[in-house]
């Protein structure tokens, strides 16, 4: 029988826990098994379909498990004997180990609506052929509806009209895309990005059939009306996938995701960790169970769990949800708390919010306006969440966001930032707007 110190079954997060591992741990040997024969790099998929022209372009090299020194063995596990310490393959081979960790990620969600299996209906699997596929169907598509306005149904309908002769149509059900994730003055600026392009959104809108005998002609909408379509992709989320997790008999709790403490340990044996979009999120200020599934969140959960198998000493301190989306060239972002989240609990807060170029002066070429809005704790200053729109540093300056939320700055702390600022890449320095938001809320009284 093959042995291992170390365990893992994943890919993204899988890869970040073995490299934490080897980092902490480099006696030990840390074995990785995964499913798919290449692994895909998960954000990029969307720009499989334009940008980047291909999956075979998005690919995580294999190299990187190499040069840390972590096996790979490519394979699905089948079966988790925890008593004996040993996981089955289904091929049959039996692997032991000492330390097992789950990075199983998340499966994308079907909704129970008629019609799903038709050919050229698709979800947004994390695998390459499967993709691949889509990407040669897309070829003599006219007409894709999108079901779904999230962040990916929204990359989805960016890319896909690059170079093609398509109409593509978003269908949404909430009054906006984003909604989930953002506030209406960023959703609504983001749906203007869109409809520029030429997308279609219908929203307050929801499929009840997707049409057609066995391939998909079209799509009929709650209260009867009907839209053409040659393909369908469905994006309306994704569930843990803890199957085995389950039939290895470890605790499961917020839609089956699995239930660790704060050293990433399972509920239910200490020797087997869990990370990633298969692995429970309790909210950074609630502390309260919530759906997240970001490769931000994943791969710091991962870190600390490669970091603690043999010593649990490096805590999670909850979920902050750090993400981006960028639409038709302008970059959308946000960290924490939005405003509509903080008000649906009831939370005491103030605003402060800033626009400014990020170049100086605006009128270097490529400037940006950025808006920069910050929620804010009344009373304590405490800073709970930011969003950002503008230009591709808003990629950046929502990870500063971040970081301040994480070691709970408040407003004056902002307020008094040494900002590094350069004309061609950053806003002035007596504009910068994450300082100027931070400055709007402070008062005497704060
Ligand atoms: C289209 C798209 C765009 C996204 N864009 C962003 C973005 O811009 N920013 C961001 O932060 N997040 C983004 N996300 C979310 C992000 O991709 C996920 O949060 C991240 O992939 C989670 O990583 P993970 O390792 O937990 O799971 P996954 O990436 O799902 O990986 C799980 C791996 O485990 C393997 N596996 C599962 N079961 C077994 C088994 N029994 N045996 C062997 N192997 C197994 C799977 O095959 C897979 O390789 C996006 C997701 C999608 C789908």
């Amino acid at each position: 029988m093959k042995q291992t110190d170390v365990l893992i079954l994943g890919g993204l997060s899988g890869i970040s826990a073995g490299m934490s591992c080897r980092k902490f741990y480099p006696d030990k040997k840390v074995t990785l098994i995964r499913k798919e024969g290449t692994v895909l790099i998960p954000c990029g998929i969307p720009y499989i379909y334009g940008t980047v022209g291909g999956p075979e372009n998005n690919v995580i090299p294999d190299g990187l498990l190499e040069k840390n020194g972590i096996e790979l063995i490519k394979g699905e596990a089948t079966g988790v004997d925890r008593t004996g310490k040993i996981v089955t393959m289904a091929d049959g081979e039996k692997i032991k180990y000492e330390k097992l960790i789950f990075a199983t990620g998340s499966l994308p969600m079907v909704p129970p609506i008629p019609g799903v299996e038709k050919k050229n209906v698709y979800t947004v699997k994390k695998d390459f052929s499967y993709l691949g596929e889509i990407y040669e169907a897309l070829k003599s598509v006219k007409d894709l509806v999108i079901v779904g306005g999230g962040f990916i149904g929204i990359e989805f309908a960016d890319e896909c009209r690059k170079g093609r002769d398509i109409n593509i149509t978003v269908v949404e059900a909430l009054p906006h895309c984003l909604q989930a994730a953002m506030d209406d003055e960023f959703c609504t600026e983001a749906e203007e990005k869109l409809a520029e392009t030429g997308v279609k959104i219908m929203k307050n809108s929801q499929v009840k059939a997707i049409l057609g005998d066995d391939k998909v002609t079209g799509v009929r909408l709650v209260g009867g009306d009907e839209i053409k379509a040659d393909m369908v992709i469905l994006a309306i989320g994704a569930v843990p996938n803890t199957a085995l997790a389950k039939q290895a008999g470890l605790q499961l709790g917020f839609k089956d995701s699995i239930k660790t403490n704060r050293y990433m340990q399972t509920y239910t044996d200490p020797d087997v960790f869990a990370c990633g979009d298969c692995s429970e999120k309790h909210g950074f200020f609630s502390g309260t169970s919530m759906p997240a599934m970001l490769a931000s969140i994943a791969t710091s959960e991962a870190r600390i769990a490669g970091s603690n198998l043999y010593s649990p000493i490096h805590q999670n301190f909850g979920t902050i949800s750090v993400f981006s989306t960028m639409i038709n060239g302008r970059a959308f972002a946000v960290a924490g708390l939005t405003e509509r989240t903080a008000r649906s609990r009831n939370m005491n807060i103030v605003i402060g919010t800033a626009e400014a170029p990020d170049t100086h002066p605006g009128g270097m070429p490529d400037s940006s306006k950025t808006k920069v809005k910050l929620v804010f704790a009344k009373g304590t200053g405490i800073l709970l969440g930011g969003s950002i729109s503008g230009g591709r540093s808003v990629g950046e300056m929502i990870n500063v966001i971040g970081a301040c939320i994480m070691h709970q700055m408040t407003a004056y702390d902002i307020f008094q930032f040494q900002m590094g600022t350069h004309p061609a890449l950053t806003s002035s320095p007596i504009m910068y707007p994450i300082v100027n938001a931070a400055q709007a809320v402070i008062t005497p009284a704060l």
